[in-house]
């Protein structure tokens, strides 16, 4: 079949924003704010799109039971984006800005669709008609694009995910009664897009008929022959449905930085051996600028490291008279107050320190206790390992100490 490009010069979208949002415990997810000022779900949908076609018209249908201070509500979660409101005010391509329509739905999904695009006839009608689920807020200008395309090629496109579970059909005692294919399965997502005529038509059939359907696909095959073309979704388009979908979403959103850090202090007579705060008694200590804390040092480097912030020469230069002898402890709680002004939680700390002698291991307890004093988190977070050097290098000879640190930062 020789593919024909289908002429659209007008285009609504119809955003779905009039359920009850009935297990989400009395919250309407639409209106719900997103982590890390992404606005709200509902302002997320309509930015993807606004950003994506030149659309004529931006319908949002909502609740009618709500009256007029669910159309309020639907306003304020829509411009608590302020690029929203940027571009409805942009003329597009048709030389006019998109005309933001409030529908008050019906009972159902199919009859809120129905009363959305008797609207849209109403106001002078469109070519085609993109219809999403309000609580998809992380709908892409892709998938967006790609629907569209289709809808070009085909006269209607949606999008879908290979489904990850196998799938069975059941009877009605839950027993399966047909093994599925899954490479033959896909669960769909929205957007879904359609020439719009001929949809109007599909949904008036529907509702004169009492067809009722689970989809806007379903009502077009149910008066159409020309199949609904599939386009690829995205995993995380994701319908938020339950509370709990809200802190997957923020999951979403959790940054992870790993910091390493590495230091060495040559080991002299007549200064102290200082390991993460402990002195240690020893017939050599760090030399050094500061106290010579070479394992508070590494630590210092991996937290500022992993947060992007630096290193300890550049925060704390030996060049400077004031760090002298200093105090590392105080170091490391300085560079840490910064990590953590930048947001950053401590996940774990987790330390080597590479020392002859004298022995680490009985001071292991009293050093991640003392680190941990110094960050302000619990001591299960901060663990430290003892190793020699094997009587090789200079670790081994007795001249020096290493330390390597790694840690993992979240916000
Ligand atoms: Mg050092």
């Amino acid at each position: 079949m020789t593919e024909m490009k289908i002429k659209i010069s007008s285009v609504a979208v119809i955003i779905m924003a009039a359920g009850s949002s009935s297990r989400m415990e009395g919250q309407k997810k639409e209106f719900l704010v997103l982590p890390n000022n992404q606005g709200t779900v509902l302002s997320s949908c309509a930015t993807a799109f606004l950003e994506s076609l030149a659309i004529k018209y931006l319908l949002v249908t909502v609740p009618a039971a709500g009256g007029e201070k669910v159309i309020t509500q639907a306003k304020e979660a829509l411009f608590a984006s302020a690029q929203v409101k940027t571009l409805l005010e942009q003329p597009n391509s048709y030389g006019k800005k998109p005309e933001l329509v409030f529908v008050p739905g019906g009972k159902t999904r199919q009859e809120s669709v129905l009363f959305a695009l008797e609207k849209i006839f109403e106001l002078g009608s469109v070519d085609a008609v993109l219809i999403h689920d309000g609580a998809r807020p992380f709908v892409t200008k892709a998938i967006i694009k790609s629907v569209f395309d289709e809808v070009i090629n085909h006269g209607t496109a949606c999008c879908g995910v290979a489904p990850v579970d196998t799938q069975k059909e059941i009877d009605s005692f839950g027993n399966i009664t047909k093994h599925l294919q899954r490479n033959k399965m896909v669960a769909v997502q929205t957007p879904q897009g359609f020439l719009f005529k001929p949809l109007l038509e599909a949904h008036r059939k529907a509702a004169e008929q009492k067809i009722e359907c689970t989809d806007d696909t379903e009502i077009w095959s149910s008066f159409y022959d020309s199949p609904v073309k599939v386009v690829k979704g995205s995993p995380e388009n994701i319908k938020i449905t339950f509370p709990g979908d809200l802190t997957k979403m923020n999951q979403n959103q959790i940054q992870i930085r790993t910091g390493l850090g590495y230091d060495l202090h040559r080991l002299v007579e007549g200064r102290s051996l200082i390991i993460g705060g402990v002195n240690i008694p020893s017939p050599k200590g760090e030399a050094g600028h500061s106290d010579g804390d070479v394992l508070c040092h590494a630590i210092t480097d991996a937290l500022l490291g992993g947060a992007g912030l630096g290193d300890i020469g550049e925060m704390f230069p030996p060049s400077d008279s004031k760090w002298k002898d200093a105090d590392s402890k105080e170091l490391l709680k300085q560079a840490w107050e910064k990590v953590k002004k930048a947001g950053w939680e401590l996940n774990n700390l987790d330390c080597v320190i590479k020392l002859e002698k004298p022995k680490v291991l009985p001071y292991r307890k009293e050093i991640i206790l003392s680190l941990a004093t110094i960050l302000g988190v619990e001591p299960e977070r901060v663990f430290i390992k003892a190793k020699t050097g094997e009587g090789q290098d200079s670790v081994g000879q007795g001249n020096s100490v290493e330390v390597w640190a790694t840690c993992l930062l979240v916000k």
